[in-house]
């Protein structure tokens, strides 16, 4: 399989790379991007002389490599966007590890070239869901979950898919679990970036942090697996060994275990869910004695409901959920707001936004900018001491 990697410098990117690294004999990379954190490039390319073409964000860059690697083309997104390179790049699979709305073009531009898809940026499908289901539906691209907790539930679909009574995300609470919300007040993003289960990208991290992240887990598998929001729901497990699982309407259960580690399900979907499911075993049932389950609360972590508006009146609701929270992450890190600024500034945007049902492409850029607009100027106004919530 020629895979073209997006987001090869990132966190699941270059578990990626292990994966295909460890399967020569059934991948072959063709193609990458990264976007300011080149230094990977070398490497990557000396290791894999099958790629082709690379993109980078970083211009300053880009003579260097070019002078450097002259048997690869270099683009750059001064002059070239990435779905350039996926029009460019000779693959079969696009492995899409971008973080954020930049992933949402690719991904439309990868299906609409008929290119199987293994999708780790969930924004793709928060933002585009709608699009994402028209095209696949119109026989356009195929699509697999890179995600940890859909490519589990992915696995127990297809053991049995009938009578299924509800479709459990599980979520470690992130680093502020112990927490209650008054104690939120302070906390910092250093605090924030460190959590207790998963090694993962910066803004993934605070979204798990304010459990935006699960929302939008819950958004995905309504979309992926077309699913109602009254049918998904969300158990905290501490250890993050459980995935996710299946309720029955006969009261059975279905789930997977295994110990956190993104390659199990980056695997999964570059084999296209063809392989047997054995991931990782345990060497005896001990390590699974001392799991962790609690009961899920909405009212600690509020943002998690608003995917119940998302799922049920679609449109645009989705942009505004993702370009409010990514343009409120973004000022957090910076230290520019408080991290409980992050949940009011999600709310406001999404309490005042006119939606736009079933939208065109063009219709969601226009409203990432708009609420991107009106966001930043929210964070403004919090920096000016204007703003008293
Ligand atoms: P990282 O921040 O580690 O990596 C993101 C990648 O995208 C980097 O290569 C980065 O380039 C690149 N990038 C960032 N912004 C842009 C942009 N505007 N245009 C082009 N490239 C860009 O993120 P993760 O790997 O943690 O996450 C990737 C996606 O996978 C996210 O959607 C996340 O929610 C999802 N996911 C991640 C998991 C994990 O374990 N990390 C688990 C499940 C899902 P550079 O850094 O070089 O500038
Ligand atoms: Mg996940």
């Amino acid at each position: 399989m020629k895979i073209l990697l997006l987001g090869a410098s990132g966190s699941i990117g270059t578990q990626t790379i292990d994966v295909i690294n460890k399967n020569p004999q059934d991948f072959t990379l063709v193609g990458f991007s990264v976007g300011y954190r080149t230094r990977c490039i070398g490497s990557i390319i000396k290791k894999h002389h099958s790629v082709t073409h690379v993109f980078l964000r970083d211009y300053t860059k880009l003579s260097y490599y070019k002078k450097r690697y002259p048997n690869v083309t270099f683009i750059a997104e001064r002059d070239n966007s990435i779905s350039d390179l996926i029009k460019m790049c000779n693959s079969e699979m696009v492995v899409n590890a971008l973080v954020g709305f930049s992933g949402l073009l690719p991904s439309i531009t990868a299906l609409k070239l008929n290119k199987k898809l293994a999708l780790a940026n969930k924004e793709s499908l928060v933002v585009g869901g709608e699009l994402i289901n028209n095209l696949l539906a119109s026989g356009h691209g195929e699509l697999y979950p890179i995600d940890s907790e859909h490519s589990a539930l992915w696995k127990c679909l297809k053991v049995d898919d009938k009578n299924v009574k509800k479709m459990m995300l599980t979520a470690s609470g992130g680093a502020f679990r112990k927490l209650s919300r008054d104690e939120l007040e302070n906390v910092t993003a250093s605090d924030a970036l460190k959590h207790p289960t998963w090694q993962m990208g910066a803004k993934i991290t605070i979204d798990c942090a304010t459990m935006i992240n699960k929302c939008f887990e819950i958004i995905e598998a309504g979309y992926l697996y077309n699913y109602p929001y009254k049918k998904i729901g969300v158990t905290l497990h501490d250890e993050s060994y459980l995935h996710s699982y299946l309720i029955y309407e006969d009261g059975l259960m279905r789930g997977e275990l295994s110990k956190p580690d993104m390659r199990n399900p980056i695997k999964f979907a570059l084999y296209e869910g063809k392989i047997p499911f054995k991931t990782q075993t345990f060497k005896s049932l001990d390590s699974l004695k001392n799991l962790h389950f609690h009961e899920f609360n909405k009212e600690r972590y509020p943002l998690v409901d608003l995917a119940g508006i998302v799922l049920t009146k679609k449109g645009t609701y989705g942009a505004a959920l993702n370009r409010s929270n990514e343009v409120a992450v973004h000022a957090f890190l910076k230290g520019e707001i408080s991290f409980l600024d992050i949940e009011r500034i999600v709310f406001k945007c999404m309490s005042e936004h006119k939606n736009i049902t079933h939208p065109t492409l063009e219709q969601i850029l226009k409203v990432d900018n708009d609420i991107n607009l009106k966001a930043t100027n929210i964070v403004n106004q919090i920096k000016g001491g204007k703003i008293k919530w």
